[in-house]
């Protein structure tokens, strides 16, 4: 995936952002940290360390928006994609369990939280988010899940099937659960405000810098790009599913996702009123997910994925918007503005991911398309590490990074469980 380092493709959020923060055009040749990656992961974690008096310095390898943070879809969502507390109890002791649990379910309260204190303009709006559930068996399961979260803590509760129906204008759910902390953000307007806010307390940010290597510099370490080396106390890897340069040896260790999303023109205030009449993005538990929210100007975005890549671009766009037609009984076909695409990555076990690649060498990864409420909260845990909190005491265990056998293939292992997800919900009615 390393040749998708390039200036972001066209999406909505590049149409209607606002002025890209002026970045640095030169380096230290020292700082007590050193972040690889200019994402949401990269420049949290960059924020946390700013505010806590480090001298930081993120290097990113294309523009700010290369990668997923600059791509998606602008969800706020404070959970697991598709794990739950039931889950995560299962495979982690539980002190550890009701930490990340504690620390995931509090993702978006922190996006917001940070997104006032340091006055981000991204049309940030934590209106809440609708999970509806197709089917009995699967509202059962949701009225379970929002009860473990109730006791956690969170503001999550589950709604009957009438709510639903009010809630999203469809008949077809047997009730679903909402969480009262999630939202919707204009995703690079977001990520523009964080570089500004490491900026504003010192952090240093340079684009189209690529790492090449890092090495042990005595107690330290030296990193080195195209045209400069640069010696850190600490270096923080924060490059998600790429996998060029020194980002490979995190990136294979997750399923590259390819995930496009689809803006359409905007809709008419009375559609508006009846499909989404408090704004709340929407993102139901079929196996080929519906998805939807609004953006300020009501234009539909939603996403989907592509069993065969070639010539998807276009023929996903058409999909996507015919089922949004379909599904919420649009009067009329809205149009398609604009499709775009970017990666996502998925951990085998669906769970965020802490690495220890050696002393003072750390990395983050694997927010499972859950990625703007996990990242608030990994960023700011891989800050902590650098500065020198015990693993013990974090919220995310640590593990040593294994590559997946075969990284090569996993895109076919996706396409192959898109498949199946298809003809699953084909043969039980859900399509
Ligand atoms: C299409 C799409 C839709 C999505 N929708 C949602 C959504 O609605 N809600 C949600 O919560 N999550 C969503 N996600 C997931 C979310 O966007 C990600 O989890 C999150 O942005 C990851 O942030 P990050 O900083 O870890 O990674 P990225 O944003 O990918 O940042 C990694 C950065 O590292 C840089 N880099 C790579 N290699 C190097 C190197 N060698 N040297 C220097 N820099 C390097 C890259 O250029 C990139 O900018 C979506 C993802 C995609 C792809």
């Amino acid at each position: 995936m390393s040749n998708h380092i390039a200036p972001p493709n066209q999406t909505l959020w590049t149409l209607t952002a606002g002025p890209a923060p002026d970045l640095a055009h030169d380096v230290p040749s020292r700082c007590d940290v050193l972040v690889i990656g200019g994402g949401f992961t990269g420049l949290t974690a960059a924020l946390h360390l700013a505010r806590a008096g480090r001298s930081v310095t993120v290097l990113e390898a294309g523009q700010l928006g290369s990668g997923a943070s600059g791509v998606n879809a602008g969800f706020v969502v404070p959970n697991f994609a598709k794990a739950d507390p039931a889950v995560v109890r299962q495979k982690l002791p539980r002190g550890k369990a009701d930490a990340l649990l504690s620390l995931v379910g509090a993702g978006a309260d922190q996006v917001f939280t940070t997104i006032a204190e340091e006055a981000i303009a991204c049309d940030a709006a934590q209106t809440g988010w609708l999970q509806p559930a197709y089917g009995e068996d699967m509202a059962d399961i949701l009225r379970q899940r929002a009860r473990n979260w109730t006791q956690l803590g969170r503001p999550v509760e589950f709604l009957e099937a009438r709510e639903i129906h009010a809630e999203t204008g469809m008949n077809i759910y047997s009730g679903g659960l909402i969480d009262h902390s999630g939202g919707t953000i204009h995703p690079l307007n977001y990520l523009y405000g964080l570089a500004r806010a490491v900026m504003r307390r010192g952090g240093i940010i340079r684009e189209n810098t690529r790492v090449e290597r890092i090495a042990r510099n005595g107690g330290g370490w030296r990193v080195s790009f195209a045209d400069r080396e640069i010696e850190a106390d600490s270096v923080l890897l924060a490059t998600n599913a790429f996998t060029g340069g020194i980002a490979a040896r995190m990136g294979r260790t997750g399923v590259p996702l390819r995930v496009y999303q689809v803006a359409t023109r905007p809709l008419d205030t009375g559609t508006v009123a009846r499909i989404a009449p408090h704004r709340r993005p929407v993102g139901d538990t079929r196996s080929n997910l519906f998805t939807y929210r609004l953006d300020r100007d009501n234009r539909l975005i939603s996403g989907g994925m592509a069993i065969n890549p070639i010539g998807a671009f276009d023929r996903v766009g058409r999909a996507v918007v015919d089922r949004l037609v379909s599904e919420l009984r649009l009067p009329r076909h809205p149009g398609v503005e604009v499709v775009w695409t970017g990666f996502a990555i998925m951990t085998p076990d669906f769970l965020p991911r802490l690495y220890r690649f050696d002393e003072g060498f750390f990395g983050g990864i694997g927010c499972n398309g859950r990625g703007i409420a996990m990242t608030a909260q990994l960023g700011q845990v891989l800050a902590r590490l650098a500065l020198g909190e015990a693993a013990e005491s974090l919220p995310i265990p640590l593990q040593p990074a294994r590559s997946l056998p075969f990284h090569r293939f996993t895109p076919l292992v996706a396409s192959l469980a898109l498949a199946h997800a298809r003809f699953d919900d084909w043969r039980t009615g859900r399509l």
